[in-house]
């Protein structure tokens, strides 16, 4: 098998992509379908794609002209290579979350200037100084202080640009020689800016089927599926793009004829404008690969609906499964959804189970051990 990693990656291109979310809703989640062609490259579902995304020229031309600094000037770039000062921080630099390297210079160099926020700098000072970036990047924190800077000192300033991981959307068995992808873009307003996230808006605003996008395949640490005579069932929660790797799972068991029963818990804001891949379930659910599907649109009725309000609604269930050693698999958001996921199993493990707080806790870690409770949150 061709090994591709960071120093190696493949060049893919992109075969197509389309919108998942309706242009009324919230959020803009996207579908990708990338090209492997031969790349000899292989994955299971519950692996991650890396991504290798380069920044938004726009954004390289209003930071060199804040600067002050001319592009066409020759650098050392992180990668060690010589190249144009606009090539660099295109391609090669972290030129937006304002890291401390970076700041530490920007202080020493604007003095005085940089008082507001050069004391947050200790390192006990990291969640004032997090609330103070929210909504900060580097062009902001030059723009606040005109200081002189030379090309090379500013670009060792900077962090290399990091790969952005995203799980794999589909199985191999079905579509060979490509991988699918299921991104919400990032774009917010702050500070009187528009902003993007690198690699989501690379994706969807400056990709077309000739932009080279290395790639290469981040193994899913234990989020794998059993084996397809193995008859455990399988629970899968996976709001927003959480639902990815379980697009891939059911592609999976439909194309290996999986014995054991599926139950999917999704969800998102509303199911008009939110409800992403929605016609596949149902096709799922038809052919038997999917035996129980839960639906949570959060902002469809007056009070909120999550997944986990699902989970409880369907405690008894929920548990029976989890009694015939069912896996839990939860995808998505880590700093909000998987604890309350991890509240609510705790919840029906105790109330269902008739377990004490401390014996619901002991459950749970059992879970971990026999890997029955998987978790890729991000
Ligand atoms: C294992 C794994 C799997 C993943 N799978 C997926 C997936 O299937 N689909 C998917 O969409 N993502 C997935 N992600 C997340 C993905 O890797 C990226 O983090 C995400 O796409 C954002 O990257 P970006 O480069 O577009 O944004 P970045 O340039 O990294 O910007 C994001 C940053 O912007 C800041 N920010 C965001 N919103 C605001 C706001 N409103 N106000 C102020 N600041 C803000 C925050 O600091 C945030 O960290 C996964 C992550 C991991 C680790």
């Amino acid at each position: 098998m061709a090994v591709y990693n960071v120093k190696n990656p493949f060049i893919a291109h992109l075969k197509s992509s389309k919108m998942l979310t309706s242009p009324e809703s919230g959020k803009d989640t996207r579908h990708y379908e990338i090209d492997l062609s031969g790349s000899g490259m292989e994955f299971l579902p519950g692996d991650s794609l890396a991504v290798k995304a380069t920044n938004c020229p726009d954004l390289v031309e209003d930071l060199l002209k804040t600067l002050k600094l001319d592009g066409d000037t020759v650098v050392t770039s992180p990668a060690k290579t010589e190249k144009s000062l606009r090539e660099t921080l295109v391609a090669d630099c972290s030129i937006t979350q304002p890291e401390k390297k970076f700041l530490k210079l920007l202080a020493e160099k604007a003095g005085h200037g940089a008082s507001e926020w050069a004391g947050l700098l200790e390192i006990e000072k990291k969640k004032e100084l997090a609330d103070y970036l929210w909504g900060r990047e580097i062009i902001d924190m030059v723009e606040a202080h005109p200081v002189a800077w030379e090309a090379q000192e500013f670009v060792s300033s900077l962090k290399k640009l990091n790969v952005r991981l995203y799980s794999i959307a589909s199985s191999l068995k079905v579509y060979p020689e490509q991988v699918h992808l299921t991104v919400a873009t990032v774009t917010y307003d702050s500070f009187g800016r528009e902003r993007k996230g690198v690699c989501s808006t690379f994706l969807s605003d400056r990709l077309d089927s000739s932009t080279p996008i290395p790639t290469f395949i981040t193994p899913g640490k234990g989020f794998r599926l059993p084996e397809p005579e193995d008859e455990t069932p399988i629970i899968m929660v996976g709001p927003g793009t959480g639902i990815a790797p379980f697009r891939a799972f059911m592609q999976e068991r439909k194309a290996t004829g999986a014995k054991g029963k599926a139950w999917l818990f999704f969800g998102d804001q509303t199911r008009a404008n939110d409800y992403l891949y929605e016609a596949e379930w149902g096709e799922y659910e038809k052919d038997g690969v999917l035996h129980q599907l839960d639906l949570a649109f959060s902002r469809d009725q007056d009070h909120k609906i999550y997944v986990q309000t699902r989970m409880k609604e369907k405690a008894a269930m929920f548990w029976e499964w989890l009694d015939a050693g069912a896996i839990v698999y939860v995808c998505g958001d880590a700093s909000r959804m998987a604890k309350d996921v991890d509240t609510a199993l705790h919840e029906i493990i105790a109330e269902q189970g008739g377990k004490s707080e401390e014996e619901a806790t002991a459950y749970v870690d059992q879970m971990k051990k026999d890997k029955r409770y998987r978790r890729d949150v991000y």
